[in-house]
């Protein structure tokens, strides 16, 4: 297929070093990004950087995902700004839209009950299918079932620094399963029954808890209560075994069934976060502190060396990594 066997980019600069210009995919994975139609010109934006600063070297595939099928003028403008095969998936009904078993006069309550709060996005229902769809379903979809691997990339975001080195064989060799760049604490007000669901699914299932976790990132007191940190789930490299294995698919089913996607506001970051801290050991996630990216309003600039090397456009002190909001220093000192 295109790009899989390409050669070095032909008049590429000679000062790029041998080793990085590699020139095909090297592990099994893949770009993922779920977007509408109307996000097309934020969509390309993201696009053009994650091929300058890294894909057009490597030309790993895109799987595109909406529950509505992708428009003629969405297809041609995305496909003609990578290197790489790009698919176009629709999502299945029952994958996306607000399943029947739950009770929609109670939704709609909680519902306004969020908007009355101010809560963001506390009156979406599509919001909240997004949600769901990313904790529990972009994994099962049949064109990501060839992948293990995945990087996950929104409409409007920034890559500042050169990628230079590949990110999935260093997942795979380092038996990684989650990657990120930013954390942060959670509103309360979208999840607030969602740590007494998953400790009453940790008592059913002790047995699908991994051997030195990272629950010590996501509480301060030995499970009892959530300190509400994880990790902000518009970037995300992942392992997709994690999401497919039996602990993280009897978790998920036991928070569907609860409906707290719909009659609270659970959102994917909190629910991958407790996934990737319970069910991996905690060596197995890794802070990309190398990655230079902003989704609005935060961003991770790499310091010092990172910096230099990744040629980075953002400035070293412009970074919420060690801020008061971020979770990182948290994550950091679980290793000391
Ligand atoms: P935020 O980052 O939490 O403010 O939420 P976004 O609006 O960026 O949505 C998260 C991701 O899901 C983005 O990649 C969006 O393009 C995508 N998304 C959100 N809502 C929908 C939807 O209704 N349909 C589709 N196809 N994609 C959506
Ligand atoms: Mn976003």
């Amino acid at each position: 297929t295109k790009g899989r066997d390409q050669e070095p980019v032909p008049g590429s600069p000679a000062s790029i070093p041998h080793s990085y210009a590699h020139s095909h995919a090297k592990a099994n994975a893949t770009f993922v990004i779920l977007v509408r139609n109307s996000e097309l010109k934020e969509i390309v934006e993201s696009l053009k950087q994650v091929e300058d600063r890294f894909n057009r070297q490597y030309h790993y595939p895109y799987v595109f995902l909406n529950e509505e099928p992708f428009s003629e003028e969405f297809k041609r403008w995305t496909g003609e700004i990578i290197s790489s095969p790009a698919y176009y998936g629709l999502i299945p009904r029952e994958h996306w839209y607000q399943p029947d078993t739950i009770d929609e006069a109670r939704a709609a309550r909680m519902r306004h009950a969020l908007q009355a709060d101010d809560v963001i996005y506390g009156d979406s229902v599509p919001y909240r299918n997004m949600c769901r769809f990313n904790s529990g379903f972009f994994y099962k979809h049949p064109l990501m079932q060839q992948f293990r691997y995945y990087w996950r990339v929104e409409p409007g975001v920034k890559f500042f620094c050169d990628v230079t080195y590949d990110p999935f064989v260093f997942m795979e060799q380092n038996n990684k399963t989650y990657g990120f760049t930013i954390s942060m604490y959670e509103y309360e007000r979208t999840i607030p029954s969602l740590w007494t669901v998953t400790k009453e699914f940790i008592r059913r299932h002790p047995e699908h808890l991994a051997p030195d976790n990272a629950m010590r990132f996501l509480s301060d007191d030995g499970g009892n209560t959530y300190n509400l940190c994880h990790f902000w789930s518009n970037f995300e490299i992942g392992d997709m075994n994690l999401w497919r294995s039996k602990a993280y698919t009897d978790y998920f089913d036991f928070l569907d069934a609860n409906g707290g996607f719909y009659y609270e506001r659970w959102g994917d970051a909190p629910v991958h976060s407790i996934g990737a801290a319970l069910f991996s050991s905690k060596d197995q996630i890794h802070f990309f502190k190398d990655i230079g990216y902003r989704h609005e309003p935060f961003q991770n600039c790499p310091q010092g060396n990172d910096h230099r090397k990744g040629k980075c456009w953002c400035e070293e002190k412009d970074s919420f990594t060690y801020e008061g909001y971020s979770c990182t220093s948290r994550w950091d000192r679980l290793y000391v």
